[in-house]
């Protein structure tokens, strides 16, 4: 484990804006040539689990000094900025955390989200990431105010393991009975999230493969990432995507399937039988940062163009200082225009010591 590190971002990890580009308005695309497409949006820093990989007890205990109300965006900046985003190419937004659904009203500001359409008329994509923890209660008014889908995160169909995954005592039941209500909600088809940690999950990768066949859900195995700098990451703990489908393959025959739109960050596979479809995330032996299209706004409205970033832009500094839409839309353009990220191209040991920012203030 690392030393204890504080998630909050100081001065010196704000990075000064590019100089702006033209305020017209249209698809930015950065020095590789990535348009921007996708924007991830962290309304809290909070989570009421503890995963030992993500935020571990030992540096998130009682004392963290999480963000204060006042500096969280407000729902009105949050839309306003998601308006921006959208005049400059994105069509796709996914709210996370933290856990979400720990932000008072969120229902609220998916149904300001969902009134957004795209310079051509349509509605943008909104989805949600979320531990399910709340969900079985929250998944119709979701719903109702908007939201398309949800992505849950489960890392085991066990108790035990999946406990000592989440350290916070939640049982697998109340996860997978958030799962049913969020399918009978019509939040479908369900992604469902299995970080895969050699050691201490792997045994599960079968029997949760062998639950969700057979069901509309799309199982998603994520690789081990050195997100952060305090869930103590080393190579050895990764197990490699192509290991888990062959585990997989071995027992319930796959076959690869097409992306469904450029850029997806999952590769997909369904069983040969037909019973559905599973996918790999493969951030650290497969890096996909040639087609990354993402954007991250953290809780306190800092941008951030990369998951594995140690700086980002202020945002907040912008709507707070009262900028015109066209001026904020021209730093956008400005940071997409510079940005050279590739960080899981490039990740070494030694990179993985970095002083990233962490996962849950950035969003997952
Ligand atoms: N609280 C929500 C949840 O649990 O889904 C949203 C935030 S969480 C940070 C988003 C996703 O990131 C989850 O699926 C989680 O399992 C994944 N994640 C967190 N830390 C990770 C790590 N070190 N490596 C791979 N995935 C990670």
């Amino acid at each position: 484990m690392t030393d204890r590190v504080i998630a909050l971002v100081d001065a010196g990890r704000r990075k000064p804006l590019p100089p702006a580009a033209s305020s017209s308005t249209g698809v930015a695309r950065d020095r590789l040539a990535r348009p921007l497409r996708d924007l991830r949006i962290s309304v809290t820093d909070r989570c009421n689990f503890r995963c030992t990989y993500c935020m571990p007890k030992e540096v998130f205990g009682k004392d963290y000094p999480y963000l204060a109300h006042s500096a969280l965006l407000s729902f009105e900046e949050i839309t306003r900025l998601a308006k921006i985003f959208v005049d400059h190419g994105v069509e796709k937004i996914r709210l996370t955390g933290g856990e979400p659904l720990l932000r008072r009203n969120v229902e609220r500001l998916v149904e300001m989200l969902a009134a957004i359409t795209l310079p051509e008329g349509r509605g943008i994509e909104l989805t949600l990431t979320t531990n399910g923890s709340l969900l079985a209660k929250k998944a119709r008014a979701l719903k109702d105010a908007g939201l398309h889908r949800v992505t849950v995160s489960l890392d085991a169909l066990d108790d035990a393991t999946f406990m000592a995954m989440n350290d916070a005592d939640f049982p697998v039941a109340k996860v997978l009975a958030g799962i049913d209500a969020a399918d009978a909600a019509g939040l479908a088809p369900v992604k469902i999230n299995m970080v895969v940690k050699r050691g201490v999950n792997e045994h599960s990768i079968l029997p949760m493969a062998r639950r969700f066949k057979g069901t509309d859900h799309v199982l998603r195995f994520i690789e081990f990432m050195d997100v952060g700098a305090t869930n103590g990451w080393r190579m050895d703990d990764v197990i490699a995507s192509r290991e888990i489908i062959d585990m997989i393959d071995a027992h319930m025959p796959l076959e690869t399937i097409d992306p469904n739109y450029p850029g997806e960050v999952a590769k997909r596979w369904r069983y040969r039988d037909g019973s559905g479809e599973i996918g790999v995330i493969s951030s650290v032996t497969q890096a996909f940062c040639r087609s990354c299209t993402r954007a991250r706004i953290s809780t306190e409205g800092m941008l951030y163009t990369c998951l594995f970033a140690t700086s980002g832009y202020d945002f907040r500094a912008l709507l707070r200082a009262e900028k015109s839409d066209a001026e904020i839309g021209a730093a956008i353009a400005a940071v997409w225009g510079a940005r050279d990220d590739r960080y899981s191209e490039i990740r070494t040991a030694e990179t993985a010591k970095q002083r990233k920012i962490e996962m849950s203030y950035i969003g997952g």
